[in-house]
């Protein structure tokens, strides 16, 4: 069998709070009890949220937790000309065609999307004739034609999964108009010249799986299996999230030891049935990611003590 390699891959866009450290947690366990390597990849494609401070932060935040890697890949603000290469790539098969819709174009002619809050794209742009494009002065965003056939998957935590991505989704972005590359293309391109085998990360992201496993197909790599991690949740059940100053690791490592922090995650989790100190080395031993919250998790207003918001 191929080896495993995991990977943990944050937004250095503020320090992680618990519900990061739960996705990251799973990730290096899954890794880990198979005897997997971990790639650390820093997500910083956003130049105005994403700072090398958070991503040095974050770092020493996860060496503090025991979830260590093997190898660091370079941040993805540096690879522009890797996605350039693929965005190329798919250009030249005819994939991809140029968009001058703005939020505010689409929003105005928008359909709801059954269910997570986003916006079919109507193809307007892909209508376009020549001489239509050639009257554009603006820069354009680069988007995926995506076909009317349905990608099927089985989350490893939430199971079978499908998607017809013409209709559920629709073309989706690339690269931006400002210049920058979408998630979506660098989190495949990057996977894939890792050598990823599994993807371990928020249940927020099931709903981009059918996307990324189609692109892998595009560019030639092979498929990853996916676990999406249940999000924990903070006073009045949302989502945590660094922009709202939730409890983050600066609060925690003071109060706690690596030990408490990690069997508190692991309770909450469902890995273990009591809240006790144990090291992630310990926990990779008898990792079973069945065992995990099918449904998200409510920490309340504490978490380890500490008040949350
Ligand atoms: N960078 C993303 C985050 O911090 C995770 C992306 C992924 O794991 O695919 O939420």
């Amino acid at each position: 069998m191929a080896e495993t390699v995991g990977r943990l891959a944050p937004s250095p866009s503020g320090r992680m709070h618990p519900g990061n450290a739960a996705a990251f947690l799973t990730a290096w366990l899954s890794a880990r009890s198979r005897g997997g390597r971990v790639l650390l990849r820093i997500e910083d494609l956003d130049p105005v949220r994403c700072t090398p401070e958070w991503a040095e932060l974050i770092r020493q935040d996860l060496t503090w937790l025991g979830l260590t890697w093997d190898e660091e890949m370079t941040p993805q603000r540096f690879r522009s000309p890797f996605y350039e290469e693929k965005l190329a790539l798919l250009r030249s098969r005819g994939l991809v065609y140029p968009c001058w819709c703005t939020r505010g174009t689409l929003n105005a002619a928008r359909a709801p999307h059954a269910g997570d809050g986003h916006w079919i794209y109507p193809g307007t742009c892909l209508r376009l004739t020549p001489e239509q494009r050639a009257a554009k002065t603006a820069p354009p965003s680069v988007r995926l034609r995506v076909p009317d056939e349905e990608i099927a998957f089985t989350d490893r935590l939430f199971g079978p999964q499908r998607e017809n991505l013409a209709r559920d989704c629709g073309d989706f972005v690339l690269k931006k108009a400002d210049g920058t590359f979408a998630y979506q293309l660098a989190v495949v391109a990057d996977d894939v010249d890792g050598g990823v085998t599994e993807v371990v990360r928020g249940r927020d992201l099931l709903g981009s799986t059918a996307r990324q496993i189609y692109l892998t197909r595009l560019l030639g790599g092979r498929e990853a299996s996916y676990l999406h991690v249940p999000m924990l949740l903070g006073p009045g059940g949302r989502k945590l999230s660094k922009r709202d100053l939730d409890l983050d690791m600066g609060e925690l490592r003071r109060r706690v030891t690596p030990e408490r922090m990690i069997g508190e995650l692991a309770f909450r989790l469902g890995l273990i049935d009591r809240s006790e100190p144990v090291s992630a080395a310990e926990l990779a031993r008898d990792f079973d990611p069945a065992r995990l919250s099918r449904t998200d998790v409510e920490l309340g207003t504490e978490f380890c003590g500490a008040r949350i918001g």
